[in-house]
Parts: structure tokens; C-alpha cells; sequence
């Protein structure tokens, strides 16, 4: 099947073309012309959104699970043609893609078997007590409801897991709210046929129209009109700091601030405790290179910070990843701008006080070789800059003198998605006083793996304190991301014929 973009936006089941276009830039492969998001096609989509609320917010489980199923057929049946301009959109391989379509499908189904089972529902039942004294109590019901349109900012790094029918659309739909997707401009057309495969699964399931849309960009007032309108209720968000930042912001600025879920940067540190670097130093150092260069580095999981207690076990770590990073040839980034903040960022990190080169390396336009860096413990904790994200292959070594100084180096990060140890039984005790600060820095904490590759299932958590994600207290990947789009509502004294269905039974 081959697809050529017809650059439309998909607005409450209607193809709509723009006044302006903008070019998309593909890695590799044609470009096409996309038509630019305005403020008042936004506004056409969240008035839909919100008219399909009134009937989709209200469908039972059971429809939405199918729902979700279609949409992942829907985009099976379109697989060639997804990998294909996914790929070429974004400079990933196609085997990357492939991996990235059964994520995603299989996200979509996971949803559906998790809003079948209703535990996500959180139902509780205090039945009333009417000869209690000194008062009776009512009969009280709690469960979670869906609370409106919500925005979707497709992300860069992930055309499909993370952007149109990714994690944060199938939360959403799951829960029982509608859809409006602001397309990445990194891969709109991608986001295109994604949208197709919706739109067709809302037409199979004859869903609401209005359940699903899809904005794309080409100008930054449509993610700003898309924050702050009135009728969306919550905003999901992956992408940089700035940003994620700058959106946040506008949320909270709006007569009626809305929660925004933003996942944004990450330096996931990693400790590697004395036994495991006496132990497999050199493995460890091959294995860091390999999770580090994964995908040009383009992952909010790449571990960027290896801390060492400094030693002869080491610098022999350091000197396997060194060797390992310097065989990676050149990798294709994901737009011209990430491979120029990419460069930009290794520079600023190489010219910092302290910091000795390892590895540097050239880079042509948007291809990425590793970088590699060494500084010494206090010259880290005096400088904030060089704990923060530099989104690509580039490593850092923090070398500690002793337990008690790396003890001081993992206080002193900021919020993370992941912190990892590397350890040995004999590294137990360092790793017990270590896990209070890392549990308290950071949404997962790993032994003796890399945290690239997230497991979408239950107890996934992929988020964590500010600058990791704007709300420390919810997840972006697993079936508890869908609580972001709920809130509890307590029901007092309704009799059953009011009840909704899911409380009646209880
Ligand atoms: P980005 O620049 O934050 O953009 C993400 C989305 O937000 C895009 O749709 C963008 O629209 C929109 N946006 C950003 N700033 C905005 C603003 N001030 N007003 C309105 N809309 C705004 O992220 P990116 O393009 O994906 O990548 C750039 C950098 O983000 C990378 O170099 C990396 O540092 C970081 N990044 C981090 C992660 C992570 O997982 N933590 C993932 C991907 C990227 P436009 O396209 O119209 O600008």
C-alpha cells in the first residue's frame, strides 16, 4: 500500500485544508506539503470534542474496548504504509518503526482489556447507616469519571507510541474523553495516516465524530490556542523543557487552570557500586555505550550520567564505554533542530570548568556521533548545567571519591524518569542507603539494567518530580496513565435508576 499525504487536518470526521502550507522535512525519502494549523481550526475541533463528550463520555466500557481494538486493526491494516513514511519522516529505522506500530497497537488493547476489567473505576460504597447516632449516614458511591476534551501534543522521538494514537490518545479514549492530537511537525504525515486509521475506526464503531482530531502544526499559536481553550479539560505533553515549560504555564495562567501532563527532560543516573564495576567493569562499560547510542540517543530513558567511585575498576569502565562509543558511526536525528541543540549541547558541556574530553566527535547536519565526558564529583556539584539534558548520544562520567561523595552526587540530581544501580550482593548496604534519595528523585528505580525500553503493563511508572514531568504524582506509559483523564465524583442518596450503570451493582 503506498500512501502520499493529502496534508489535510482531520476535524470532527472532515478532511480540512488550510489557507498556508508548510514543507514537511523528511530525513530521507519526498516531502509534501502539510496545511498550517490556525487558533480557529482548533477551536472547530475542541467544540466538537466537547459535543462528542456528551455522548462518548457516557458509552459503556464495553464499546470503548472495541473501540480501541478497531483503531489497532485499523492501524494494522496500514502497516507498510506507516513504517514506510514513518521511517522517512523521521530517519528511524524501519525496524524501529515496526517495533514502535506493535507498541502502540498493543497499548491500544491493553487499554481495552484494562477498562473491561473496571478496576480502574476505583468504585467504593459506604451504604447508609440511617439509625446512626448522633447522625445517620447517607448512602455514599465514589467512582472515577472522565473529565472533557483533552490535547495531545504528539512527541518527536516516538511518531507513533508517543504521538497521534499513542499513549496519551489511548488513555484518553480509554477514560472516555475526546481526542484533540496537535501533530508534531517532526512527522505530520505519519500523524496523517494514524488519524486515518482512527477516522475510520470511529466510522466502523460509529462513534461520535467529534471524538477524535487532528491539528496539524506548522505554527506555534495552535499549541498555545490549544492550551488555553475553555472547553479542554487536560493536556498531555512530550517533548523539551522549554517547551513543556512555556505550555505548563499557559495552563496555569487560564481563568480555569487545567492540569498538564508534561514528560520533559531526563538525565536517568546511573550508580555503579564498587563490587559490580570490580566485578563486569568492562561489560558494564560496553552495555552503557549500547543503551547510551540506542536510537541516536533520542530517548527520555537514555542514560546520560554513569557515577563511579573513581579507582582502577573505573577507568577501566570508562575506558570500554569510551572504546565502544568511539566505534558508532554516524546516526540520523530526528530533525534538523534536535542535531543542532545536540551539537550546541556538547560544546556548552565540553567547555564547562573541570570537564575532560573522552570522546568528541563531529557532527554533519543532522547526523549524531557520540560524546563522551569525565568530571570529577565536586566540580559536578558546584554546576548545575552539567547535570542537565543534552537529548542524544552523549555520556557523562561523575567520579566520586568515596560512598559518602556519590552519596552527596545522587542528592543533588534533579527529578528523573529512572535511576539505575549496578550492583553485586557485596554492594547491598550502599545500595539500601541509596534507595531513600533515588526513590525520592526519581518515577522507577532499576538494579543491574538499562532503563531504555519501557514496559507498557500495570505497574509502569514513567514519570517523577519536576523537570522529569510537571506532575509527580502521575505516569505517561502503563494503564495507570488513564487516571490523569479521571476524576473521583461521589454520588449521595441517587437511587439506582439515577446511578450511572457501573455504580448500580456495587
Ligand atoms: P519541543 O520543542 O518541546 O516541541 C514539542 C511540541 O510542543 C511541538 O508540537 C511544538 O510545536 C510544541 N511547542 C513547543 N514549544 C511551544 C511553545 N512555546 N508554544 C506552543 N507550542 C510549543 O520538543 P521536540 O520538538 O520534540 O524536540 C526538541 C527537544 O525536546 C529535543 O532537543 C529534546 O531536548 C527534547 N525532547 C525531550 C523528550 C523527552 O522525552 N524528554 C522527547 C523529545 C524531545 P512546534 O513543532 O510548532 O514547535
Amino acid at each position: 500500500m503506498t500512501f502520499t499525504p493529502h496534508g489535510k487536518h482531520l476535524i470532527a470526521g472532515e478532511w480540512i485544508a488550510g489557507e498556508t502550507t508548510f514543507r514537511s522535512e523528511p530525513a530521507h525519502g519526498p516531502a509534501y506539503d502539510f496545511s498550517v494549523g490556525t487558533p480557529d481550526l482548533v477551536n472547530l475541533a475542541c467544540e466538537a470534542a466537547e459535543e462528542a463528550f456528551w455522548s462518548y463520555g457516557y458509552t459503556p466500557r464495553e464499546d470503548r474496548a472495541v473501540f480501541l481494538e478497531t483503531i489497532a486493526g485499523e492501524i494494522e491494516a496500514r502497516a507498510e504504509a506507516i513504517t514506510t513514511i514513518g521511517s522517512q519522516e523521521s530517519g528511524l529505522p524501519e525496524a524501529r518503526l515496526q517495533g514502535e506500530r506493535g507498541r502502540t497497537t498493543d497499548q491500544l488493547r491493553l487499554f481495552a482489556s484494562h477498562i473491561r476489567a473496571g478496576d480502574y473505576l476505583d468504585r467504593r460504597h459506604d451504604p447508609a447507616l440511617p439509625d446512626r447516632q448522633p447522625l445517620p449516614r447517607p448512602d455514599l458511591r465514589m467512582m472515577q469519571r472522565p473529565i472533557g476534551p483533552i490535547a495531545v501534543f504528539g512527541a518527536s522521538n516516538f511518531p507513533l507510541a508517543f504521538s497521534t494514537a499513542g499513549g496519551d490518545t489511548a488513555a484518553a479514549l480509554a477514560a472516555g474523553c475526546p481526542v484533540v492530537v496537535k501533530g508534531h511537525g517532526a512527522h505530520p504525515g505519519t500523524a496523517e495516516i494514524v488519524a486515518e486509521a482512527i477516522h475510520a475506526a470511529i466510522a466502523k464503531c460509529a462513534m461520535p465524530k467529534g471524538v477524535f482530531s487532528l491539528v496539524q502544526g506548522g505554527d506555534r499559536s495552535v499549541g498555545q490556542a490549544l492550551v488555553q481553550h475553555p472547553l479542554i479539560k487536560a493536556v498531555g505533553f512530550t517533548g523539551s523543557l522549554a517547551g513543556g515549560r512555556a505550555l505548563f504555564d499557559l495552563c496555569a495562567q487560564r481563568p480555569e487552570p487545567i492540569p498538564f501532563f508534561g514528560e520533559l527532560g531526563s538525565v536517568n543516573p546511573m550508580f555503579m557500586l564498587p563490587e559490580a564495576v570490580a566485578a563486569r567493569g568492562k561489560d558494564l562499560g560496553r552495555s552503557w555505550a549500547a543503551s547510551l547510542s540506542m536510537g541516536a540517543g533520542q530517548f527520555c530513558t537514555n542514560p546520560g550520567i554513569a557515577v563511579v567511585i573513581g579507582g582502577t575498576d573505573a577507568d577501566a569502565f570508562v575506558e570500554a564505554a569510551r572504546a565502544a562509543l568511539s566505534e558508532q558511526g554516524p546516526q540520523v536525528m530526528l530533525t534538523d533542530g534536535i542535531a543542532e541543540a545536540y551539537s550546541a549541547g556538547a560544546k556548552a558541556i565540553g567547555a564547562q570548568s573541570g570537564v575532560q574530553d573522552l570522546l568528541t566527535s563531529m557532527c554533519d547536519r543532522r547526523e549524531a556521533r557520540p560524546f563522551l565526558f569525565k568530571v570529577a564529583a565536586p566540580d559536578w556539584l558546584g554546576n548545575h548545567a552539567l547535570s542537565e539534558e543534552v537529548f542524544g548520544p552523549l555520556g557523562l562520567v561523575v567520579v566520586a571519591k568515596d560512598a559518602a561523595e556519590m552519596g552527596r552526587v545522587a542528592r543533588s540530581f534533579d527529578g528523573q524518569l529512572t535511576a539505575t544501580l549496578h550492583m553485586e550482593a557485596g554492594d547491598t548496604d550502599l545500595a539500601r542507603r541509596l534507595l531513600p534519595v533515588l526513590e525520592r528523585k526519581a518515577g522507577r528505580v532499576l538494579a543491574n539494567g538499562f532503563p531504555t525500553g519501557v514496559e507498557v503493563c500495570d505497574s509502569m511508572v514513567h514519570g517523577g518530580p519536576y523537570p522529569a514531568s510537571t506532575n509527580f504524582g502521575a505516569t505517561s506509559v502503563g494503564t495507570l496513565s488513564i487516571r490523569r483523564f479521571l476524576r473521583p465524583v461521589c454520588y449521595q442518596n441517587l437511587p439506582d435508576g439515577v446511578l450511572p450503570d457501573d455504580l448500580v451493582q456495587l
